[in-house]
């Protein structure tokens, strides 16, 4: 077979879910049937195979991408793996960037619920085509069709039923084949497909000519058939929907139960026959280092595009997970990583490697369209373009969340204080959304990431993974802050720099304004100076200087001494002196003028406001809001799905400290949340 027939049979994905809709269940049946793994790990056993980090057997949750291959008829399935909680969503993303379609988990009794809008939201920016699986069909009160209309009305989807479940014989019933499928064996691994009798087919038939209709539109041959009332070739109708998949008009959806062992093997032939292989992918979009936007193609010929998606150690090492866009990776190749501000850094790709949940293997070269692991690098981190030399590009960046929490970290024995801050510096390396600061002014070493879970498994990590003890201080949650009113200032500056040996006069003067912006508005500076005492205009040099003392003071306010944002900064009117009027005059006049003027326009300080979604038994809703309300959270708007009710609400993370514990001891465990950081703004 050639490479590129290889790779079309090649299937990267990705299973994405709502915590605890059985995603780490479905993906050991995966790898069970697809004999990728010899035993059945349950997670309540702490055994699953793709959860190979300590810490998450014990959250029972996903937090890393490892990559894991599951052959089925012919086919290579690649499942990258994605985090189940929202703390880590920027996790989520990374992978997703480098997936070609997904499996979406729903809980058939709960239908749609908040993360699960998050990762559908999450896959329509990347245009992935989805399929779901209904999970939980054998659980009392689960509803296959309900699930679906949960989709239609909270997700905007087009679901279209594959598989119908049938608990009650732990069977589905196929509506493209017109088969009913038995599972037995002892882990639902013996497949027995009979055809339809009359009375699967009385209980199946509107369901397939749903299916029907809405493949229809894809392909004319079938739309006269279905019309006509003849019947169509399963075939046909594959491929129909397929097209439909792939184009994002329609969700496929199947029914099971992952751990009573039915549907998940037609869902895997799903996966295969609707599912794109990286070359169906569309191209991407790249940019070179004049801004001029290049489409990249799934191509083995043309510069090297990669795209680093994920920095972990392994066996103490750096490493850096791959997807390759454009031409190939071979050990001993050099590349270059572009940055922002248009920088080349140069790397040398020692070792390749082909990687297999924990097990890596060494390649001789790697090609457009594979997902690697690669050594030797050592700054490429996630979001990093790897290129050619000859042509270096940027492909869309990656989005990077600010990190509003912090804690103060201390080892507890002095003598580990140097191995603390080495392996921190390493998980910091890994995970670009957790930072490591020392504060200025007691030395303390800073901690920061995106929640109060994300920092909680790190310290679980240190403790576990590296034997390290640690102290950590309360929670700090990172603040901005803006201007409360416009206000206007001037400053004149009259003396010796000391920078300035020569001793010569220094003079300048500067006249500036401030307003406050709309919430998101961030830091704008415009210098449109009148400039006095002749109008003419401000060489290149003095512009930059200018602007460089507007922005000198804004990374800590008057108010508090934190950065500012939402601001307007107008430089007004400089004067000049001649020769004394230098750049370091200017730009030291601008920043004090700018200073004066946000003093008087007085301060406002903002918080991080998290976009929070709360999903509550009907009968805790009352106690619920009323905390929530307590919390000054502002609340959108509430949805019932059966007993539950869906609290969506806005509020500031510094009053959300705890809420895990809070939530759970007011609906007895059974209260779920999610949040993600939305905003700065007043609260
Ligand atoms: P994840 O958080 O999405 O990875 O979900 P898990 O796979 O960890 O499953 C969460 C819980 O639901 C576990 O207790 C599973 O045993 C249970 N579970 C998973 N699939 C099913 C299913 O098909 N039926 C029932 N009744 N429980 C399930
Ligand atoms: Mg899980």
């Amino acid at each position: 077979m050639s490479r590129d027939q290889d790779l079309a049979h090649v299937r990267n994905i990705g299973i994405v879910a709502h915590v605890d809709a059985g995603k780490t269940t479905l993906t050991e049946r995966v790898l069970f049937y697809t004999g990728a793994s010899y035993k059945i790990g349950e997670v309540h056993d702490g055994q699953a195979h793709m959860d190979y980090l300590a810490e998450e057997q014990v959250h029972g949750i996903t937090i890393t991408s490892a990559v894991t291959k599951a052959p089925w008829k012919d086919h290579l399935i690649q499942l990258v793996d994605t985090p189940g909680h929202v703390d880590f969503t920027i996790e989520v993303e990374r992978a997703m960037r480098v997936l070609d379609g997904d499996v979406i988990v729903l809980d058939g009794v709960r239908g749609v619920e908040p993360q699960t809008e998050t990762v559908w939201r999450q896959c329509r920016k990347f245009a992935l085509p989805s399929l779901f699986f209904i999970n939980k069909m054998d659980r009392p009160g689960a509803d296959f069709e309900r699930a679906m209309e949960t989709m239609r009305k909270r997700l905007g989807a087009d679901p279209v039923p594959v598989t119908l479940p049938l608990p009650q014989r732990t069977a589905v019933v196929h509506l493209i084949e017109e088969t009913l499928i038995g599972f037995s064996g002892e882990n639902g691994e013996q497949l027995h497909s009979a055809p339809w009798d009359e009375e699967i087919r009385t209980l199946a038939q509107p369901l397939r000519e749903n299916l029907l209709l809405a493949v229809a539109e894809w392909d004319e041959a079938l739309a006269d058939q279905v019309l006509a009332g003849d019947k169509p070739d399963a075939e046909a109708v594959w491929q129909a929907l397929r097209k439909a998949t792939l184009a994002g008009k329609v969700q496929p959806c199947f029914g099971g139960s992952a751990l009573h062992n039915y549907g998940v093997q037609p869902l895997l032939d799903g996966v295969v026959r609707l599912l794109p292989a990286p070359l169906d992918r569309p191209p991407s979009l790249a940019r070179d280092l004049t801004g001029k936007e290049e489409i990249v193609a799934m191509d083995a010929k043309g510069p090297l595009v990669a795209l680093a998606f994920k920095v972990q150690l392994w066996d103490g090492r750096r490493h850096v997970f791959a997807r390759i866009y454009r031409n190939s990776l071979k050990p001993g190749d050099r590349i270059v990583i572009p940055d922002r501000d248009g920088h080349l850094v140069q790397e040398q790709v020692a070792r390749v490697f082909d990687v297999d949940a924990g097990k890596k293997t060494r390649v001789n070269e790697a090609h457009a369209g594979q997902i690697v692991l690669l050594a030797g690098l050592r700054w490429a981190t996630t979001g990093n373009t790897l290129c050619s030399p000859e042509h270096p590009l940027l492909l869309e960046s990656i989005e990077a969340r600010e990190p509003v929490l912090s804690l103060a970290v201390e080892a507890v024995s002095s003598a580990d204080e140097e191995k603390l801050l080495e392996v921190l510096d390493k998980l910091q390396q890994e995970d670009p959304t957790l930072r490591l600061e020392e504060d200025e002014e007691t030395g303390q070493l800073l901690l920061r990431g995106m929640g109060e879970l994300h920092l909680q498994i790190v310290f679980e990590r240190l403790e576990r993974e590296f034997h390290l003890r640690v102290r950590a201080g309360r929670p700090l949650v990172a603040l901005r802050e803006t201007v409360a009113n416009s206000a206007t200032a001037e400053h004149l500056l009259e003396r010796v720099l000391e920078q300035d040996h020569k001793g010569a006069d220094v003079k300048a003067r500067a006249r500036v304004s401030v307003e406050p912006l709309a919430r998101g508005g961030g830091v704008d500076i415009r210098v449109e100076p009148l400039v006095k005492p002749d109008g003419s205009l401000l060489t290149d040099l003095q512009r930059e200087a200018i602007e460089a003392g507007a922005r000198d003071l804004l990374g800590g306010g008057p108010y508090q001494g934190v950065p500012l944002q939402d601001l307007f900064v107008r430089v007004d009117e400089i004067e000049l002196f001649g020769q004394a009027s230098s750049p370091e005059a200017l730009r030291a006049v601008t920043a004090q003028a700018v200073h004066r003027a946000i003093t008087q326009a007085g301060g406002m300080l903002l918080h991080p406001i998290m976009a929070m979604e709360v999903s509550v038994p009907k009968e805790n809703l009352g106690v619920v809001l009323g905390d929530l309300q307590a919390r000054k959270a502002v609340i959108h708007d509430t949805d019932s799905q059966g007993e539950t009710v869906t609290i969506s609400c806005d509020a500031a993370l510094d009053r959300l400290l705890g809420y895990t514990t809070e939530l759970r001891s007011m609906t007895q465990g059974r209260g779920q949340f999610s949040m993600i950081f939305n905003r700065f703004d007043v609260a």
